[in-house]
Formats: C-alpha cells, sequence, structure tokens
C-alpha cells in the first residue's frame, strides 16, 4: 500500500514513478523474437545498434544525472546487454542503493555477475532464459545453461522467461523448466512472462489463444507446488484480459522508457514498436494491472485513480515546463528592453 500511495504522489506532481533505461546498445547474443533490435522498437529511423551510447565516466555521471533528475521510485537496467558495462555498474548499482532506489537489471548472464552485486541492497538481477537446456542453448548461445549457473553462482537471482509457442507443444515443459531452476540454490524466485507480439505479427513466438490460456492454468496449478514461482493468482488474471491498448496499462502510464543515449523515448512501453496489447503477456504489465483492479473505499479502482491522476500529473508538467520557459525567456527581453 505504501508503494502504492508514493507511486501515486510521484504521478500527482508530473513525474512517472518507474524509469526503465537501455543502458547499451550492445550485446553479444542475437536471440530470435528479441525486441531490442527490431526494426521498428525506436520508430521508423533509427534502430538501437545505430543509436550513440556512453561507456566509462561519462556513462555513470549521465545515467546518475537522468536518475536525479527523473527520481524514479524503481529503476529498470536493460539493453542491449547490461554486463558488457558490469565496470560501470559496479559504480552506478552501489550509488543507486544510496540514492534509496530499487533497481531491477535484466540480463542473459552471458559473463559472471560481480559478486559484490549480491549484497547490494534493493537489487534484483533478472536472467533471462528462454526454456529448457537445448531451446535456450539453441537460442541464445553464447549464454548457455553451462555458462548460466556458473555465472550466478553466489547470487540470489531470479529467473525470467519468456513463454513462446515452441515451449507449449509439449506436456510437462514448463513444469521441468519450474522444477529445474526452482532446485538450484542461487535462484531466489521464478518469473514467467509470455511472449508479446507486435501488431500483426506472425512469428514462430507468437502464442495462440488456446496456448495462453493452457499457459495460465498450468502456472495456477504449479504454483502451490514450487514456491519459488512467484506468479500469484492476480497476475495469472490479469495475463488473461490484457489491457486493450497502451492508454489502459498502467505500466506504460507510469513507467518512462528510454534508450542507450539516454535520451531517445521509448513508446509506449519498453518493448517499443507498435506491441499488441490485447496480446500481452508481459508480467510487468499484468502485475501492476493487477493491482489497478483493486477497488478503494467507495468501490473506485485503483486503476481510474491512477489514470486520473495521470492526467493530473500531466497538466502540471506542462505548467512547469511553460514557467521553465517563461523563465528561461526573461532575461532576453530585459536585455532587448
Ligand atoms: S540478450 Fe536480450 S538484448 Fe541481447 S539479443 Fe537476446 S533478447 Fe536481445
Ligand atoms: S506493457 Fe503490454 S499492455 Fe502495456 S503498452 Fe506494452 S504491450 Fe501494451
Amino acid at each position: 500500500m505504501e508503494g502504492i500511495l508514493r507511486a501515486w504522489h510521484a504521478i500527482l506532481v508530473g513525474r512517472q514513478p518507474c524509469l526503465s533505461v537501455e543502458i547499451t546498445r550492445e550485446c553479444p547474443l542475437s536471440c530470435p523474437g528479441c525486441y531490442a533490435y527490431n526494426t521498428e522498437h525506436l520508430g521508423d529511423r533509427i534502430t538501437l545498434r545505430t543509436l550513440s551510447d556512453y561507456r566509462g565516466d561519462e556513462l555513470v555521471n549521465r545515467l546518475l544525472e537522468l536518475v536525479r533528475v527523473e527520481r524514479p521510485l524503481h529503476l529498470s537496467i536493460v539493453g542491449g546487454e547490461p554486463l558488457v558495462r558490469y565496470r560501470e555498474l559496479n559504480s552506478i548499482l552501489p550509488e543507486l542503493a544510496r540514492m534509496g532506489i530499487h533497481v531491477q537489471l535484466v540480463t542473459s548472464a552471458v559473463r559472471p555477475i560481480p559478486t559484490e552485486w549480491a549484497s547490494i541492497p534493493r537489487l534484483r538481477v533478472a536472467v533471462s532464459i528462454d526454456g529448457l537446456q537445448p531451446e535456450h542453448d539453441a537460442r541464445r548461445k553464447p549464454a548457455t545453461y553451462d555458462r548460466i549457473l556458473r555465472h550466478i553462482a553466489g547470487q540470489h537471482v531470479t529467473v525470467h522467461c519468456t513463454v513462446t509457442r515452441q515451449q507449449v507443444r509439449r506436456e510437462g515443459y514448463l513444469e521441468e523448466f519450474v522444477r529445474f531452476w526452482s532446485a538450484v540454490a542461487d535462484v531466489e524466485s521464478i518469473w514467467i512472462s509470455l511472449y508479446t507480439p507486435q501488431i500483426g505479427e506472425i512469428s514462430d513466438e507468437r502464442l495462440r489463444p488456446a496456448d495462453r490460456e493452457q499457459v495460465v492454468a498450468e502456472l495456477d496449478a504449479l504454483r502451490p507446488r514450487y514456491p519459488k514461482l512467484d506468479v500469484g493468482p492476480e497476475v495469472l488474471a490479469a495475463m488473461k484480459s490484457p489491457p486493450r491498448s497502451p492508454s489502459e496499462c498502467i505500466f506504460a502510464q507510469v513507467t518512462r522508457c528510454v534508450s542507450a543515449d539516454l535520451r531517445q523515448p521509448i513508446t509506449p512501453c519498453q518493448l517499443g514498436g507498435h506491441p499488441d496489447c490485447s496480446n500481452c503477456g508481459c508480467m510487468a504489465s499484468a502485475g501492476l494491472n493487477a493491482v489497478g483492479r483493486h477497488r478503494l473505499p467507495g468501490g473506485v479502482p485503483v486503476s481510474a485513480v491512477f489514470v486520473w491522476s495521470g492526467k493530473v500529473g500531466a497538466l502540471v508538467r506542462r505548467l512547469r515546463t511553460t514557467a521553465a520557459d517563461a523563465a528561461a525567456a526573461q532575461p532576453q527581453e530585459s536585455t532587448a528592453r
């Protein structure tokens, strides 16, 4: 509840409580279905690979400055592959912890996760894993199962699997996956998302409506038996009926996403391009939409309050920008007189 109130306050004063940053344009992998390198991810004329990015002290200083300006409650660090900037992150992450910010870093674990990260407060390292070893290794080489198991040793990571159609063809596949990673001591929790296609996308990854129903039912059955599987009933219910558009998605409304030059916006959400919201399976979106379904005393849904507050916040932002523009113009007018 405290988190909701803090987020609500941030929105009312014209801030977005969540920030997502593509910290680098580089990644040594080339996974099928990767949205970050999709040609539509950043719009028609630019791609993540052609964007300029930063490294060294310049990255450290610019990223921390962005965080000081935006003052998010939660920061997602994504890529590209964040671990290609592990030296910079060795400076950035402890500073974010000192600022009291909750940080989630999404990685393929293609290289060792620095040992000292395991003790940084409020840091969650989420390792993306695409199914069981044969399928994962084929899709994500060189970040293979063997390497991941070595590179997460001594950590307490979250395993995040995005379920694609390839994974629902064999009965018992999901349970095998959950059983395997539940048994790994370095894994604290397991998250599951469903593959979110772009509008009109026809691909091997795209789930059919019946696949979605099946995965949600399986996860519901697995939950009580595998405590590390962190997918609650409300999140599963939200996955069954995703928002119809970004304007109905709380996650998109409360999150500012920027790419590797730390300026280029990613819209309408971190997927970029033209995501098919009605087939969204993003766990973050489902989690926030689950919160949005709660009703406040008086029966008003939390989602309606967030939408209304977002409009007030946008007005506050516009007024603030207008006031800042007027203040900037003032000395020039004085000089002209
Ligand atoms: S590791 Fe992530 S950013 Fe890199 S290609 Fe795979 S999905 Fe894309
Ligand atoms: S997170 Fe999902 S529902 Fe929200 S804007 Fe993106 S694709 Fe649409």
